[in-house]
């Protein structure tokens, strides 16, 4: 079934030992909150490396804007958090996942305030807890309203810059991990990776062991609240490298973005739902009524799905977020970033209503790991939003990922420090490739059209027919990009999309039920028979799993094509 993206082992034709080496201990892929954390934990033990593709302050971690979920209140208990998470799991969360989230999630919030991450505070000087979606208690911490991330990532990447055994290196694209052989796959250990910086080239990092933490799949889609860095890089290469991955279906899709023309979907966070604001239609009518007993404070599926369904209905491009009944300052004071963001666009949300469209916002899916973060391959970890250890089951807790990013960040730094294995360079990997006799697509085209198809087939509301068109284009578009040699991010990029494209589509298409994000209107209930995660390796059937165990045993070595 996922044939087209089954052949390529690497992106590109290379003789490693031709190749510049660099050498560390434990190489992180990713300078969110998940890297970060992984890299500091790490550093206790060795010499680490930790890249980014981008400027190391381009991530989702620094757009956050909620906050971190903990359990820190006096009224509040481990218990509370474990049931609101597992709730909104929709029947898929791994217990042992949710509990080590809660039980070490304040220790982590302490830990930020360590290392000198500032934190809104009450009147009394205590953390400033504020509620969400979904929790049953005052539970999120934030800074300056709305800036919790830019928060995070700076306390955090001013930790890792301090830290003597950490090297940093921005704008230095990993294109696959490399393992010893010419195409093996999940048999042998990862033993580093093929990068490319625009400065320096091809290079090749060395490493005992390489946790990977690079972030979601939101750019799949046309409308996305994610960074531009949000492409899948490190699931493709994770998959080509024999890593499993699992509930790729699963991708939350936030209500309410900012819809501008020409301009990027800017989150419009859920607490100014949370403080009173309504969802309205061009007429000003609250659509939301009458769908959901919370109206516009219903689950975030939920409110995602009464939006699409009553664009369907008006034909409208967009509905509204009304809050000007909050207030003259009520909006400024509460969320000063947003303001300041939405008057950037002529827009005052005190006297206007603020144009709002759903978009993908969060992969709940990703590659399958146990909870120290390893996976099926040996020398390869993962944490984050990259990783899936079934914490969120079928739909995230707001406010979770950022604590998840902590915790099994953490977790994951330490179990790949302190893993066997040595760091080689004296392996030859090579890579030879045919050059393709196929013609080529326009890559600008393909990406646009594979974003707009996954918005229309693959988005808020799905049904088989309409899956399996979608999975047609994308192996036709497979087909005559996957076969190609690209030297630069943008063609990299594109194969590494489309086929993270093709496992998510494959995956909506194969779970035959409506379970949290994923929803069917072909099959609108949810089936007992289909409560289990689906699991995917290269060349190999998908596993079902009814609950996270020990990671799934590595592919035969010989891969079916
Ligand atoms: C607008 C917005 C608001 C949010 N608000 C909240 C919130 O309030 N609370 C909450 O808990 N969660 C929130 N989330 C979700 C949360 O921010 C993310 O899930 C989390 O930050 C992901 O962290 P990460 O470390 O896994 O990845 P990211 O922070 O996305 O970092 C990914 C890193 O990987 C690197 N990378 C990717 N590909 C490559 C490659 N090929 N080579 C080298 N490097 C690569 C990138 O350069 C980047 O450094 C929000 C998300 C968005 C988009």
């Amino acid at each position: 079934m996922l044939t087209p993206i089954a052949d390529r082992r690497y992106l590109i034709p290379f003789r490693s030992q031709l190749l510049p080496a660099i050498f560390a201990d434990t190489l992180v892929i990713g300078s969110g909150v998940a890297g970060l954390r992984a890299a500091l934990a790490a550093a206790e033990f060795g010499e680490v490396i930790v890249i980014a593709k981008d400027e190391l302050e381009r991530t989702n971690t620094a757009w956050a804007q909620g906050g971190i979920a903990a359990v820190l209140a006096a009224d509040d208990s481990p218990e509370q958090h474990v049931a609101d998470t597992i709730a909104a799991g929709a029947g898929l969360c791994a217990p042992d996942t949710v509990r080590t989230l809660v039980d070490e999630g304040p220790r982590e919030v302490e830990h930020l305030v360590s290392i000198g991450a500032r934190f809104d505070r009450d009147s009394a000087g205590a953390l400033a807890l504020t509620r969400e979606g979904g929790h049953s208690r005052r539970r999120i911490v934030h800074t300056d309203g709305d800036a919790t991330g830019r928060e995070l990532s700076r306390a955090l990447l001013a930790a890792c810059r301090a830290h003597p055994r950490i090297r940093l290196f921005d704008r230095c694209f990993a294109l696959d991990f490399l393992a010893a052989g010419t195409a093996a796959r999940g048999t042998d250990r990862v033993l580093g990776a093929i990068t490319h910086h625009p400065k320096y080239g091809l290079q090749i990092i060395w490493a005992r062991a390489s946790v990977l933490a690079s972030g979601g799949i939101g750019q799949l889609w046309r409308e996305t609240t994610n960074s531009r860095i949000a492409t899948g890089d490190g699931i493709a290469m994770a998959w080509r490298a024999g890593a499993a991955v699992a509930d790729l279906e699963f991708v939350q899709f936030h209500p309410t973005a900012l819809y501008v023309a020409g301009a990027g979907r800017s989150l419009i966070s859920e607490a100014v739902r949370g403080e009173g604001a309504h969802l309205v239609d061009r007429a000003g009518r609250r659509f939301m009524e009458g769908r959901h007993p919370l109206a516009e404070l219903a689950p975030r599926d939920v409110v995602s799905r009464g939006i699409v369904e009553h664009l369907a209905e008006t034909q409208d491009p967009n509905v509204f977020l009304d809050a000007r009944h909050l207030g003259g300052g009520g909006f400024s004071e509460r969320f000063p970033g947003l303001y300041g963001l939405l008057k950037g666009y002529g827009i005052d949300p005190r006297t206007a209503p603020i144009p709002v469209m759903p978009a993908a916002h969060y992969t709940i899916g990703g590659v399958w790991t146990d909870l120290d973060g390893r996976t099926n391959v040996p020398g390869l970890f993962a944490a984050g939003e990259a990783a899936c250890n079934g914490l969120h089951g079928a739909n995230r807790l707001a406010s979770n990922s950022l604590l998840e990013g902590l915790v099994f960040g953490r977790r994951a730094g330490v179990a790949a420090a302190t893993s066997d294995g040595a760091t080689r360079g004296d392996v030859r990997v090579i890579s030879d490739i045919r050059l393709s006799d196929k013609g080529e697509l326009d890559l600008v085209d393909v990406r646009s059209s594979l974003r707009s198809a996954m918005w229309r087939n693959v988005g808020i509301v799905r049904a088989g027919n309409r899956l399996a068109d979608a999975l047609d284009m994308i192996h036709f578009w497979c087909r005559y990009s996957l076969d190609k040699i690209f030297d630069d991010l943008g063609g990299w990029e594109i194969q590494n999309m489309l086929s993270c494209a093709a496992l998510v589509t494959a995956a909506a298409r194969a779970r035959e039920e409506s379970r949290g994000t994923h929803s069917r209107t072909d099959f609108p209930a949810p089936r007992a028979a289909e409560a289990h995660h689906r699991i995917y390796r290269v060349g190999a059937e998908p596993v079902l799993c009814a609950e996270r165990g020990s990671p799934p045993a590595a592919p035969e070595p010989a891969v079916s094509r």
